[in-house]
């Protein structure tokens, strides 16, 4: 069985022998309920490091006061399972106790990258993510980090605070997996009842829908955007977060598409909030 540590000291000391040894690490943080999207990040990592470092934790700072945190899936079984499959060297499982002192009071945040999409409607939860994958990037000290282009802000966000705040960690952005259907695989899907499961195949064709005007041509992003509104509009379960396409590096809004972009949704079916996007060129 994969060994699963609790504590930082711990996983400290077994880096420090594998740092020793001269091998290498890689790092994949996750908030668990582990599938095939974080499968494809763990083996990545798994090919291209010695050893190879999942973190699972439901992050409490990432989410607002009215958000998922104590409904968010867990099962620590299912995921040292899948972990040892895809051939990670260790599951690092800390407890909330564990990762923040009751009297905790320092954050790392980001400004601009974090303002728009999420950001806006999120307030707080980049700060939260800055500050635990900075905690994480100290504790384990990885040669390498993957993240996945599903959560393509945090992505942006995670390679300028390592830009800016100097770390010494080189960021892998992995593909976005998805059902056969093209609904993109989350720990969120779960929430779906199967009538919600099927509306929520709505976000990828909204955006093949917005890729395909691009691909015609089309490059006014408001034009763009009512497309794909409009078709997210028909169907009664969705309700559209936002829909946006901003410049792939500063996350900011672009009105003509004249450099790389990414297109990000976040839509509601039912209670249940999800994300998907595209980045152009891909
Ligand atoms: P989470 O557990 O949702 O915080 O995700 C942990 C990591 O897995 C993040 O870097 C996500 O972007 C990535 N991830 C989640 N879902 C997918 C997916 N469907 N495809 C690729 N990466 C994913």
């Amino acid at each position: 069985m994969i060994p699963i540590v609790n504590t930082i000291s711990e996983v400290r000391q077994l880096i420090k022998e594998w740092k020793a040894q001269g091998l290498s690490v890689g790092l994949v943080p996750t908030m668990g309920f582990l599938h095939e999207g974080h499968k494809s990040l763990i083996e990545r990592a798994v090919k291209e490091n010695d050893r190879v470092v999942v973190s699972d934790f439901v992050n409490p700072t990432q989410f607002g006061p009215k958000e998922d945190l104590a409904a968010y899936p867990r099962d620590l079984n299912w995921d040292s399972q899948l972990c040892e499959q895809a051939g990670a060297s260790l599951l690092f499982y800390p407890s909330a106790e564990e990762m923040y002192a009751s009297d905790y009071t320092t954050y790392v945040n980001m400004e601009v990258l974090g303002e728009e999409l999420c950001g806006k409607s999120r307030p707080g939860h980049f700060r939260g993510v800055c500050t635990i994958v900075t905690k994480l990037f100290h504790i384990i000290t990885p040669n390498r980090a993957y993240f996945g282009k599903k959560d393509a802000q945090q992505l942006a966000i995670i390679q300028r605070m390592v830009r800016d705040l100097n770390f010494d960690i080189e960021i892998i952005g992995c593909p976005i997996i998805r059902e056969e259907d093209g609904l993109a695989k989350s720990s969120r899907n779960t929430y779906l009842n199967s009538e919600e499961r099927k509306a929520a195949l709505i976000l990828s064709q909204a955006l093949s829908l917005g890729k395909q005007c691009l691909v015609q041509g089309e490059r006014n992003t408001e034009s763009l955007i009512t497309t794909m509104t409009d078709w997210i509009k028909k169907e009664p379960l969705a309700k559209i977060d936002y829909i946006n396409i901003v410049d792939s590096s500063s996350m900011q809004p672009v009105k003509i598409i004249d450099r790389p972009v990414l297109c990000a949704i976040a839509v509601y079916i039912g209670k249940t909030r999800l994300i998907d996007n595209f980045y152009w060129p891909e």
